[in-house]
């Protein structure tokens, strides 16, 4: 049996909507999409931890209520973070406050780190790629040593594709810009030539397209799709581990677009040196490529690109603000804009001037979660084994027996509470599982927590060593 309530939170979102300020639906529901159904619940995604948590302590209680009237029944909601691209529930939905800035051009900064020097195509109106975030075009990209070879690489390569640097591979941390160095090159080619074909895709969803494709008797017509193209851009290939099939089919591909000088550019979050289970084949046509890294930006780049956040989103934040805010978040770009969406939503719905003390408050329990971010999948499951007396061996081993299955689907539901890790990385973590076991586990866990009382202490307990074991180290 399947439900599907989508329409039920589509309504509830309208409904609310009519009773909001614009600014407040734009800013937190318009994030909220329709993800699925079980019998008596909804499940929706939103962007981000911090989105999910935001959404969920101002609207969860008023859209149950929506949803009780429209359904008759009580019908729950549960606000994940969910990586899916999911299409935003309500249709008239007003657009996000950075979309409109990316459909006119950006000033370039005019002090400190910061030199691009590219045509823009927003002049002369913005071709939208049906895969490619408007945002991620090289004028919105902060240069400084920290990325400036790769920048410079991927501008060579969108000025030149197929000529220079081919493939290429731009590894680095998280939120360092991979995917928007990526994008950025796909939507330069677009805006230069809105008929070269550029598929941008996540190694992740390549495979997921790659296995349906086999179960659906359609390999030919991926095969077609994916060796006609001039531009390949793949994010995270750091996913292909393990994936025999997937890394034989990616092998091909790769000969044939060489072979006919059509650009690929791969993204990974490490260097591909130190991606396991790869084959040797697809490893050696990697290294063969140009490699770039991306490294985490100083406190002069930080501040760079919290100035050009300001301009584009039209706001301003006073300085010793935003220089709180660079010495508070040292990890990674994506952290620092997370920061900033947070000032700037306070800003927006008090009306009050950000001081560096309002600030510091504000960012407290950011920072404290950016910490408990960093947590391993690996940590997890040592601690969650030692709680039930096992080896980490026998949580990520095959066996299936109850003794073994239990603690597995806590240690998957932990992972998937604490950590931003996707169904698909803590089902590789777990002895190579697919991502629909670590969904099922989680499902599991869920609905026990319903009956069983003792589980949720025990499960309080384990995230509580986890941390204390995270911030020990
Ligand atoms: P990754 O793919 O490496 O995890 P992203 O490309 O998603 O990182 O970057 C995270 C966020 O930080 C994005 O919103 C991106 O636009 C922004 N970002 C990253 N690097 C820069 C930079 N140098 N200048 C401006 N914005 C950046
Ligand atoms: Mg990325």
């Amino acid at each position: 049996m399947t439900w599907d309530y989508g329409v039920f939170l589509e309504e509830a979102i309208k409904l609310l909507r009519s009773e909001l300020a614009d600014q407040e639906y734009t800013m937190w529901l318009s994030r909220l999409a329709y993800v699925s159904s079980t019998a008596d619940k909804i499940i929706a995604g939103t962007p981000s931890g911090f989105y999910r948590d935001q959404i969920a302590q101002r609207y969860q209680k008023m859209l149950e209520a929506k949803l009780l009237e429209l359904h008759g029944a009580p019908l729950g909601l549960e606000i994940q973070v969910s990586k899916v691209e999911a299409t935003p529930v309500s249709e008239n939905k007003a657009p996000a406050p950075d979309i409109i800035e990316a459909a006119r051009p950006s000033p370039l900064p005019n002090d400190g780190p910061v030199i691009v020097e590219t045509r823009q195509a927003s002049s002369k109106g913005f071709v939208r790629h049906p895969q490619l975030n408007p945002d991620y075009v090289f004028e919105n990209f902060v240069i400084g040593e920290n990325n400036g070879f790769a920048a410079n690489a991927a501008i060579a390569i969108a000025k030149n594709p197929g000529k220079a640097y081919n493939p290429c591979l731009i590894y680095g941390g998280v939120g360092l810009g991979k995917t928007h160095l990526l994008q950025s090159v796909g939507n330069y080619i677009h805006q230069e030539d809105p008929e070269k074909k550029i598929i941008y895709i996540s190694m992740e969803n390549f495979t997921n397209e790659f296995v349906q494709c086999i179960r659906e008797n359609r390999m030919q017509s991926f095969k077609n799709k994916y060796r006609s193209v001039d531009v390949l851009l793949i994010d995270d290939i750091h996913f292909i581990q393990k994936m025999e099939g997937t890394q034989e089919e990616l092998f091909f591909t790769f000969e044939a677009l060489i072979h006919n000088q059509k650009q690929m550019i791969f993204s990974c979050d490490r260097p591909i040196t130190e991606v396991k289970e790869i084959s040797e084949r697809l490893r050696s046509r990697f290294q063969r490529g140009f490699t770039v890294d991306l490294q985490p930006p100083s406190f002069e780049i930080r501040l760079a690109i919290l100035k050009k956040k300001c301009d584009s989103w039209g706001i301003s934040i006073p300085d010793d603000s935003l220089s709180m805010i660079c010495n508070l978040i040292t990890t990674n770009v994506r952290d620092l804009e997370a920061a900033l969406t947070k000032l700037r939503a306070y800003s927006e719905l008090v009306s009050k001037q950000i001081t560096p003390e309002i600030t510091k408050s504000l960012l407290k329990d950011s920072v404290a979660n950016i910490n408990q971010k960093n947590i391993t999948l690996d940590a997890i499951i040592k601690i969650v084994a030692q709680y039930f007396n096992l080896t980490p061996f026998d949580m990520q081993n095959k066996k299936r027996n109850r003794a073994l299955v239990y603690p597995r689907q806590i240690a998957m539901y932990i992972a998937r509470e604490i950590t931003e890790y996707s169904t698909t990385e803590i089902g590789h973590a777990f002895g190579g599982r697919d991502h629909s076991t670590v969904m099922h586990s989680c499902d599991r866990i869920t609905d026990r927590l319903k009956t069983d009382a003792t589980l949720e202490p025990t499960i309080k307990e384990l995230i509580r060593s986890i941390r204390q074991d995270h911030t020990k180290s």
